[in-house]
């Protein structure tokens, strides 16, 4: 006989913290395992495999330093999930003999994409709902898509997550709930203006996720900061 069991757990605040780091880097993991096989996929034709993804792990991690919070079994779980779902959409593909070669690797290719765009619209849905539900206002920034994308740093992570499509989700949900989102204009010193003096920090770079601030010397983490920053211009306008 199967029985299952179903657990509620109660995190500890530093614990909840951790699982959902976790759960980001996972994603994330997933996401961008995913992206290396299809574009591997479309250049070359050939499947790169768990393994082969797994050396490129160390290099993402240089590039993204909050990934080696993470154990990496839990990443290297993620690499080897993605392979189980390309297996899946590769043999459907091969349960369809005789139509045109490409023409499958184009509708296996749309599918996957199709299933990336569906887990990012989700993941989308939950924030946003989670946001709306959990605040009175929200503030969001005018990001210059357009000169961000020309950073290459920037522009995968910019395109992937389709900005517009979750600040208009935010915004029919807080018309629905009654609450407000206040979008200010670009912003540009956001990331580089220490929220408690003032000083303008021209040195920090993309790289930087924290820095202390050279005249009052308050420890920053980048996005916080950024957030404060925005939140005060926000209430000014
Ligand atoms: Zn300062």
């Amino acid at each position: 006989m199967l029985k299952a069991y179903k657990y509620r757990l109660k995190p500890a605040k530093k614990q909840e913290t951790l699982i959902n780091k976790h759960i980001g880097s996972c994603r994330l993991i997933y996401n961008w395992a995913l992206e290396q096989k299809i574009k591997t996929y479309e250049q070359t034709g050939k499947c790169i495999n768990h393994m082969e993804l797994d050396k490129l792990l160390p290099a993402l991690k240089t590039e993204k330093p909050f990934l080696k919070e993470i154990n990496s079994q839990s990443l290297q779980g993620m690499t080897k999930h993605v392979d189980a779902v390309f297996l899946d959409f590769s043999e459907r593909r091969t349960a369809f003999p005789g139509s045109n070669r490409r023409n499958k690797a184009r509708k296996l290719l749309s599918k996957i994409h199709e299933k990336i765009s569906n887990q990012r619209n989700n993941f989308q849905h939950q924030i946003s709902s989670k946001l709306i539900s959990e605040n009175q206002a929200i503030a969001l920034e005018t990001l210059n898509v357009k000169d961000m994308v020309k950073n290459h740093h920037l522009a995968q992570a910019i395109s992937d997550s389709a900005w517009s499509g979750f600040a208009t989700k935010l915004e029919y949900k807080a018309e629905w709930l009654g609450k407000t989102v206040l979008r200010i204009g670009q912003f540009e010193p956001s990331s580089k203006l220490c929220n408690v003096c003032g000083y303008h920090n021209s040195e920090l770079t993309l790289k930087d996720r924290v820095w202390i601030c050279p005249d009052c010397k308050t420890p920053h983490d980048r996005d916080i900061n950024a957030a404060i920053n925005i939140k005060k211009f926000s209430l000014l306008e």
